[in-house]
């Protein structure tokens, strides 16, 4: 299979889709506790989460669904907050943002990171406060930049020396003196845990610590009185499991900080090391303990500077997948089975590709479930597939469900919280699902499903 890039970065599906078909698991009905959101249980045969049956969701909010399990979330946030308390951790928005988790950010004490102005207008429409934003991005448009600034945003990561020039004039006009951060190239590259240090240049993000692109970045900010360089900033993947790749790019940045202090007598004091924590998608996925990645990235910072003489800079993290991946299951209605002789049975689902996009761009695997009752039928080898127009509308590529299943049952798909509602379309012109929030025996939507209207909306 190909490589294909993909906005998150995420390689978690480039293992190879297995050409033989896994065994079936002990038990289906089974809702494994590392995989689903924590408060996910069987009552009556039917899953519940945050203490809501899932078949009351569904005729409530009817289907395709994505349901969050808010104490999961939030308990995550304030795993991160506790944890990592003494750094910043900063929320990545583009796993999954909108107005409810900006406010749970805000009452469980992180920042946020956004990457257009459109994340932007979310935190600051409901009061988030500006200078806990980080704003990214590798082309910040002007109009980007000059709300970034008047917002007052707490670091902007510049991304190439275009931007820098951009900024400084920007930031002049203005009468303010953001604070920024460079978006360091380091050459590691980082995926579960495989992690390659020569990772290659030719990429579109950040400037170069191997062509000297990050130093002269340095250079040209520590020229402009106007921006105020406060650290750097690296980000090497996504889906990682342990922290050798953080390691190795902690040791480059600090390299470079160490050059800096040569070079300009400027001991930068912060260090942003990014995101990219793994999260378990199927059975026997890996997943790091938030506390002992907090313990390991403070010794691994705390013991390169030592090593290079530096004070000890600020630390700060940006979780996307693992704060809002684990926590949100997608709800569908079986509709159509149709059984391919001698090879498997097409389970089609009400929704698809254009709900979660992530199986068919780059091969990811997830773990599904009958979820309105249990069954004790026969496994049955299936595939799970959308309603969408291409036959690579797949949502999981091989699963066993019971072979009693029938239209009209409903499907969880677990861990669908990240990268799923962020990344829908409207392919085919199906509206998208609703996000509802569960917890304590109740649900709310949070984010309204869309209608036909929607659709509609705009066309002249
Ligand atoms: C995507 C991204 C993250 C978050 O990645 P996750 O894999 O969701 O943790 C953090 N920082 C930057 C700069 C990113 O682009």
């Amino acid at each position: 299979m190909s490589r294909f890039a993909h906005p998150a970065g995420d390689r978690h599906a480039e293992m190879l889709p297995q050409e033989r078909p896994p065994l079936p698991p002990a038990d289906l009905n089974r809702i494994n506790p590392a995989i689903w959101p924590r408060t996910s249980t069987r009552t009556d045969g039917a899953l519940t989460v945050g203490g809501v049956d899932v078949r009351e969701l569904a005729r409530e909010h009817g289907t395709p669904l994505y349901v969050i399990d808010e104490d999961d979330v939030r308990s995550r946030m304030r795993d991160y907050a506790t944890a990592f308390a003494g750094s910043e951790v900063h929320y990545a928005g583009k796993a999954f943002l909108c107005k409810e988790i900006v406010r749970w950010l805000q009452a469980e004490g992180l920042g946020l990171d956004v990457a257009s102005s459109g994340e932007l207008a979310v935190a600051l429409s409901v009061g988030f406060p500006a200078e806990r934003i980080t704003m990214h991005g590798n082309n910040k448009s002007v109009a980007e930049l000059t709300k970034a600034i008047e917002a007052g945003v707490g670091h902007i990561v510049v991304d190439s020396f275009d931007e820098i020039a951009r900024l400084g004039y920007l930031a002049e006009q203005h009468g303010k003196r953001p604070k920024v951060m460079i978006r360091v190239t380091t050459g590691v590259e980082a995926h579960t845990h495989e992690f390659i240090a020569t990772a290659h240049d030719d990429q579109k993000f950040g400037l170069s610590l191997n062509t000297g692109a990050a130093a002269e970045a340095v250079r040209r900010i520590l020229a402009l009185p106007q921006l105020e360089l406060v650290g750097l900033h690296s980000h090497i993947g996504s889906q990682i499991v342990d922290t050798a790749g953080f390691e190795v790019a902690a040791r480059r940045l600090t390299s470079l900080l160490v050059q800096i202090k040569d070079e300009h007598g400027v001991v930068l004091p912060e260090l942003d090391l990014g995101g990219g924590y793994g999260i378990a998608y199927v059975e026997g996925d890996e997943a790091p303990d938030i506390k002992e990645l907090a313990d390991g990235l403070r010794e691994i910072v705390t013991k390169v500077c030592v090593d290079a003489g530096l004070p000890v800079p600020r630390l700060t993290v940006e979780p996307g997948r693992t704060i809002v991946g684990p926590g949100g299951i997608t709800l569908y209605e079986v509709g159509t089975i149709k059984d391919v002789e001698g090879l498997r049975t097409y389970v089609s689902v009400n929704g698809g590709m254009s709900d979660n996009v992530r199986t068919a761009l780059y091969g990811a695997e997830y773990t599904a479930v009958l979820a309105s009752r249990a069954s004790d039928a026969e496994p049955m080898l299936s595939r799970l597939v959308g309603k969408h127009c291409e036959s690579g509308d797949i949502i999981v590529r091989d699963l066993h469900l019971p072979a009693d299943l029938a239209p009209g049952d409903l499907i969880a798909v677990s861990a669908t919280g990240a990268y799923c509602r962020s990344l829908a379309s409207n392919y085919n012109y199906l509206p998208k699902p609703a996000v509802v929030a569960v917890s304590g025996g109740s649900s709310r939507v949070i984010v309204r499903g869309e209608t036909e209207d929607d659709l509609l909306r705009g066309q002249l």
